[in-house]
């Protein structure tokens, strides 16, 4: 019995990191809240190095190339080899996460690769987001925020923002209430410390940021990934899109009976506001805008190295 209840396990695990290579896996009726994280099975992976191979590395090698680590060439299929450019991912990694640097899949790894995260890249065109600028230079390896390429921003003429909720996408666990009041405070976090200001609308069609929760493949080349895994994702401006995966156990009470996948959504979508306004990922752990945050936490602060990206845009409220 024991040995079927791991098969059965096993053979799960097998069939969600296989949805990884096909952008359509996931629908609507196959979310189920009860399933475990869609990376749980790299914990399989635990120690693996170079020269290490394993039918679960493809899985790993299109998670980097998800987040910007790997590229794998149109037409190729990725090998089951720990490969150089494997290592090299690792390394990059393991530096933008704050990691120890070990090219290797140690535990530590590992858990930071479950855990859940945003949906966008920390590498953006192959130039590591830890690429910092400095004094009109750009230096690697120091700990910062980071821009989108070509650091988009709000123009000037746009400092009144507004901001409606899809009416057609949204998820029955969160009243509109509760929505109205997350994200109103989400914003205000931002509004105050720079001189833009957020208005919710009712008119979805010319609202300049959108917000809908969305399941599975759903038009726009970012498929979401059921319980876990990716929990939203944003368009760098001005597009104005903010999407969160309808599949998770979205929370706005966060308690000690949670359930073990609740994600807390205030959190999330102060992180994907600063998307929004123009920042990339920070490798600063504490920080709002770090691409990963565990189950069953809330972490709604900015920190300086939030406040100092989006007033390198913006500038600061006192200007
Ligand atoms: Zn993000
Ligand atoms: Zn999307």
């Amino acid at each position: 019995m024991e040995f079927m209840k791991l098969l059965f396990i096993a053979s799960f695990c097998v069939i969600v990191c296989e949805g990884m290579k096909t952008k359509e896996f996931f629908s609507p009726k196959l979310s189920n809240k009860s399933v475990e994280s869609a990376w749980e099975c790299f914990k399989n992976l635990t120690g693996a190095q170079r020269g290490f191979t394993s039918k679960a590395m493809p899985n790993l090698k299109h998670y980097f190339q998800k987040f910007g680590y790997l590229s794998i060439p149109d037409g190729e299929n990725a090998t089951e080899e720990f490969d150089e450019m494997t290592e090299s991912a690792v390394n990059m990694y393991q530096q933008n996460f704050g990691l120890k640097v070990t090219g290797k899949l140690d535990q530590q790894t590992v858990t930071q690769l479950m855990t859940p995260r945003c949906g966008r890249e920390d590498v953006i065109n192959g130039t590591t987001v830890m690429w910092r600028k400095n004094g009109g230079n750009f230096s690697y390896g120091t700990k910062h925020y980071t821009y989108f390429t070509g650091t988009p921003r709000w123009s000037v003429n746009r400092r009144h923002l507004t901001y409606a909720f899809d009416p057609d996408n949204e998820v029955t666990e969160i009243t509109q209430t509760e929505m109205q009041t997350v994200f109103a405070s989400a914003f205000q976090r931002w509004a105050a410390v720079i001189p833009l200001t957020f208005t919710e609308t009712d008119d979805f069609s010319s609202a300049d940021i959108t917000i809908g929760f969305f399941y599975g493949s759903h038009g726009d080349g970012n498929p979401f990934d059921g319980v876990g895994g990716v929990l939203g994702h944003s368009f760098a401006p001005e597009d104005g899109r903010l999407h969160l995966d309808g599949a998770e156990s979205w929370t706005v009470n966060l308690e000690s009976n949670s359930p073990m996948t609740a994600i807390d959504l205030e959190s999330v979508a102060t992180h994907e506001i600063g998307h929004i306004l123009g920042l990339g990922h920070s490798s600063i752990q504490e920080a709002i805008m770090y691409p990963s945050i565990p189950a069953q936490t809330i972490k709604v602060d900015l920190q300086n190295d939030d406040v100092e990206g989006v007033q390198g845009l913006y500038g600061s409220n006192s200007n």
